[in-house]
């Protein structure tokens, strides 16, 4: 019994090392004792796609499952009707397939797997090698031609994370002084907000084990490993494991940088005194600062708490931290919106990532979309075009301010100026950036043009978080929606 997992790369420059493509292989094999082969097949978009439709027809695999994520999906769609002298069932797994399903298997798949891989992928290879229908099989949609039906299986996920071998320790994934490691401690949620896509949308919260984590952190120190993204949804949802892991990695990797998400309302002054003495940067999903909308879906985030804890945190100049802001949120107005962004400015962070709010189908808040007034964009990301109390106008505003904050403020290290600024020219920070914004419209293209990145880096060279293998999520899509660096996907989505 053999699974294909197709990873399509940029090219054979550019690749894609995401760490959840290894733990499908690492699991399968692990679970069935090897009875079960999952082979990572890495075709590359820059080949002739007739030489990339013969390598995966040459795997003469059983189940074929190509890793879909939002710049490759294109190519999926053409290249998986080129594989079709295969016998194999193929499905797929990640970009908005969880949230379509059906729109999928109208064409050339047999499953879409919803949610984590490994038990989906575990479970149909089981269910083939026995002659039973793959449509049992956990947290999958599966074409039944038979019945001409599509069958939902049971959302079910793995509960105990250390049943999959560490692709790191095992070999899989190589590990130097370069990698930027993406470091899974746990999957799930507590909360279960309206805008959720998380990977682990389905699953409850489940760590891996203290033992577990330390053998990987021992093995990275080993391998001089400078650079972490700490991986799952939040990072501070219990107080107990959480200082737990920061004391692991302030004894393993003291001067690693690392990259979390974290709940700013959960954090206690003396997480943030921890976190202020290690090299850290914090990625925190505000979302809006009106507790009303928080409470309209369900979040359970406490605004000021998070507000005081921000602030706590500007006693400590070297903590650094970016904040997410949402536009167009439920009974919004464009004015709410910039009050908003006007107390984020206040707050310091080094960046602002500002985006407009994404309703993926099968989220509570796509269903509840007509009660909000809301249009949205029918094809990823999902964008809100106006809603009830928000323009269409006032959405396109919001894209141009993005722009401009990630070039002026992001870049262009304003944090310690733009406020203070504001106030001797007596206007709001919005105000400065959307007057930027068109004055540097008036100006030659070059200037406009990417050569502006050259010329501003968000912090220094050694301080920057270049992922080679940060997750889909992640990618990543956000807290809700993004959580962390500039995407258009939600922290909590299932590719990014
Ligand atoms: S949006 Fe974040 S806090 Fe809310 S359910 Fe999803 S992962 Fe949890």
């Amino acid at each position: 019994m053999k699974i294909a997992i197709v990873n399509v790369n940029k090219s054979r420059v550019i690749k894609n090392t995401e760490y959840h493509v290894f733990t499908a292989k690492t699991f399968v094999e692990a679970r069935s004792w090897n009875e079960i082969s999952a082979e990572i097949v890495n075709v590359y978009m820059t080949d002739d796609m007739s030489t990339s439709a013969g390598t995966i027809e040459n795997q003469q695999a059983d189940i074929i499952v190509f890793r879909v994520l939002y710049w490759n999906a294109g190519y999926i769609m053409k290249l998986a009707k080129s594989c079709r002298s295969t016998k194999a069932v193929k499905g797929l797994w990640g970009y908005d397939t969880f949230a379509n399903p059906e729109e999928y298997l109208k064409k050339d798949f047999d499953f879409i797997i919803q949610d984590e891989p490994e038990l989906s992928l575990y479970e149909m290879a089981m269910l083939k090698r026995n002659g039973e229908s793959i449509g049992k099989a956990s947290g999958i949609v599966y074409k039944d031609k038979e019945s001409r039906s599509f069958v939902y299986g049971e959302s079910r996920v793995l509960t105990d994370l250390d049943s999959i071998p560490s692709p790191y320790l095992n070999g899989m994934i190589p590990v130097n002084e370069t990698t930027s490691v993406y470091w899974e401690i746990a999957r799930g949620c507590l909360f279960k907000c309206d805008f959720c896509v998380d990977f682990s949308h389905g699953g409850n919260l489940r760590y891996h084990s203290f033992g577990y984590l330390e053998k990987e952190l021992a093995f990275f120190a080993e391998k001089g490993v400078r650079q972490l993204t700490i991986g799952c949804p939040i990072a501070n949802l219990s107080h107990q494991q959480f200082s737990k892991i920061l004391a692991m990695i302030s004894e393993y990797l003291p001067r690693a940088l690392f990259d979390i998400q974290i709940r700013a309302d959960l954090l206690s002054k003396s997480d943030i005194e921890t976190l202020a003495g290690m090299n850290v940067f914090l990625n925190i999903g505000l979302q809006t600062a009106n507790q009303k909308v928080h409470e309209n879906l369900l979040t359970s985030f406490n605004v000021e708490k998070a507000l005081a804890n921000i602030r706590y945190m500007a006693n400590y100049p070297a903590l650094m931290f970016g904040i997410d802001v949402i536009a167009g949120l439920p009974r919004m107005s464009y004015e709410d919106f910039l009050n908003d962004l006007e107390t984020v400015f206040n707050l310091w962070p080094i960046s602002i990532n500002l985006l407009r709010l994404s309703m993926y189908p099968g989220t509570k808040i796509y269903n509840r979309m007509r009660e909000f007034g809301y249009t949205v964009e029918s094809s990823y990301p999902y964008l809100a075009v106006e809603s009830a109390q928000f323009s269409k106008k006032d959405m396109e505003k919001v894209d141009e301010l993005s722009d401009g904050i990630d070039l002026l403020y992001n870049k262009g290290r304003m944090v310690s100026i733009i406020t203070m600024l504001a106030k001797g020219l007596e206007m709001p920070c919005h105000e400065i950036i959307m007057r930027w914004n068109k004055w540097i419209r008036k100006q030659a293209p070059d200037l406009v043009a990417e050569d502006i990145d050259i010329h501003f880096r968000p912090f220094p060279e050694e301080k920057t978080l270049a992922g080679s293998l940060r997750p889909a999520k992640t990618q990543p899509l956000l807290h809700n929606f993004t959580h962390g660096r500039k995407r258009r996907q939600s922290h909590n989505a299932l590719s990014a």
